[in-house]
């Protein structure tokens, strides 16, 4: 397994071609917006190496018999789907961020499935070809980076009827060698921290479609991938390295589109070729595990209980019952949000494959609850902070000698507290809720891994209401 740095090392080699503020990026690694997103995924790397969490973060590979990082493991069982739950909890809650690695996990275990479920049907050879990336993938203990969405175009119409073709990443040459694509992923949470990125389709596709019904995995430097970062509220912020106005000094997030300029890839890369059958099957896999990965917000959720508990008694508000309420509905709805991951992973089964599953419609129905809860979460913190969150000056205003003495003086609560860490914690919740990390812990929990209705849609369909009728009818004696 790589130590943190050997992570960071092994990324600085990468040749990323990345885009932001209208330039190329030159030393991504060390940019100053990159570096929190480095440092939250480098956690899963260093939490592996200590012993305290050896078993949460590690897992005894099931090809080579080695002890892996989880992050690169197929689940084997039950205890496999219950401690990656844990492992995103724990690591929501060391970073405050979003941690970028499990949509590369769930992509595997997703890719673990449908490619010996094509072989079956079809007499493929596509799980031999993937066994022997998943074992690539351990032995180096990388970062995949799971790319599912595709921009989409016209939302009325299927890819193929698209205006713009390549509005669905898709084939566009087939060689000896391999295949020639062409399109572009969207939303990519962790791409330019990523060594692989496994792209599989966006949803169900029909005969009409199967140029776009393509899963394969390549390098992340790969000629021809481009990649341009989105910005997200407050990112300046982190220009000014370790300033208190970035509420989290250490770690964050980023996304950005990738664009796939005629990329080739060779055909033992490619785990899905025109089966557009099997596409609804692995976009069902791959949402199942990643909406149970949404363990990462009841983490971020204990960090902004935390903060919020930590300003209630700076600003001495602490022992009032309506606060003290407040805090413990936080805790309900987090506590909650935990239920639904730890749930759908001890209700998992066995897949053909032989890979450990979440249950369905768990999983959707915890995915849902992180659609709401997370925001209800925050505004109770900002209503236990106070105003002071989004009107306080900045860290400069409170180092310089023309106006610290003010704001030292105005903006002291508690007298026991030191005015700079009661803004420093105000600050940390202005970034989880409405700041950078907010991009993470609201709206990616909004719309990651599905839109409300998308789960709705897997609720609904999981749910057998027929039975529900027969029971309810018995009961009060209707034949
Ligand atoms: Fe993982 Fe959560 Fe980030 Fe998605 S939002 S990549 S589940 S940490
Ligand atoms: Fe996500």
């Amino acid at each position: 397994m790589m130590t943190a740095k050997q992570y960071e090392e092994s990324l600085k080699k990468l040749n990323l071609v990345a885009y932001m503020f209208g330039k190329r990026l030159e030393n991504i690694v060390e940019d100053p917006i990159i570096r929190p997103s480095m440092n939250a995924v480098a956690k899963t790397y260093e939490l592996a190496h200590q012993s305290k969490y050896k078993d949460i973060m590690t897992a005894t590979s099931h090809i080579t018999g080695k002890r892996i990082n989880r992050f690169t493991h197929i689940h084997q069982n039950i205890d496999d789907l219950v401690k990656k739950s844990k492992m995103g909890r724990l690591l929501g809650s060391l970073t405050g961020c979003c941690f970028q690695r499990c949509v590369g996990m769930d992509a595997l275990n997703a890719s673990s499935i449908v490619t010996f479920n094509i072989d079956d049907k079809h007499g493929t050879e596509y799980y031999k070809r993937f066994l022997k990336y998943l074992e690539y993938v351990q032995e180096n203990d990388l970062t995949c980076n799971g790319a599912m969405t595709d921009p989409k175009g016209d939302r009325s119409l299927p890819p193929n009827k698209q205006p713009d073709p390549d509005h669905f990443l898709h084939v566009v040459e087939e060689k000896k060698d391999g295949i020639i694509v062409r399109g572009a992923k969207a939303h990519q949470t962790g791409a330019v921290n990523s060594h692989e990125i496994i792209v599989m389709p966006t949803m169900a596709m029909k005969k009409e479609d199967e140029d776009y019904a393509i899963s394969f995995a390549i390098p992340s430097d790969t000629k021809g991938v481009n990649y341009i970062i989105g910005r997200q509220s407050c990112d300046a912020r982190k220009l000014d390295s370790k300033s208190m106005d970035q509420g989290n000094i250490f770690f964050g997030g980023h996304e950005a589109l990738i664009i796939f300029d005629d990329v080739f890839v060779p055909w033992d890369r490619v785990f899905m070729y025109k089966e557009y059958t099997f596409a609804a099957q692995i976009v069902e896999k791959f949402a199942a595990y990643h909406r149970q990965s949404y363990a990462c917000k009841t983490g971020v959720g204990d960090v902004l209980i935390g903060a919020s508990q930590t300003i209630a008694e700076y600003n001495n508000t602490h022992k009032a019952s309506h606060i003290r309420d407040k805090i413990i509905e936080m805790s309900h709805l987090n506590e909650t949000l935990y239920c639904g991951c730890i749930a759908c992973a001890s209700e998992g089964h066995k897949e053909p494959s032989g890979t450990y599953c979440v249950n369905t419609l768990l999983a959707n129905v915890h995915k849902q609850n992180i659609t709401r809860f997370p925001y209800e979460i925050s505004r109770l913190a900002q209503d236990i902070a106070g105003g002071l969150m989004v009107t306080m000056p900045s860290e400069k205003d409170f180092k310089s000698p023309d106006t610290s003495k003010w704001l030292e003086k105005y903006f002291k609560g508690n007298p026991n507290i030191s005015t700079e860490n009661r803004m420093r914690i105000l600050r940390l919740i202005e970034n989880i809720t409405l700041g950078s990390a907010a991009v993470g812990y609201l709206t990616e929990s909004m719309h990651g891994a599905g839109s409300p209705q998308a789960q709705r849609i897997m609720i609904s369909r999981s749910i057998d209401l027929e039975e529900r009728k027969k029971v309810a009818k018995k009961l009060c004696g209707i034949d």
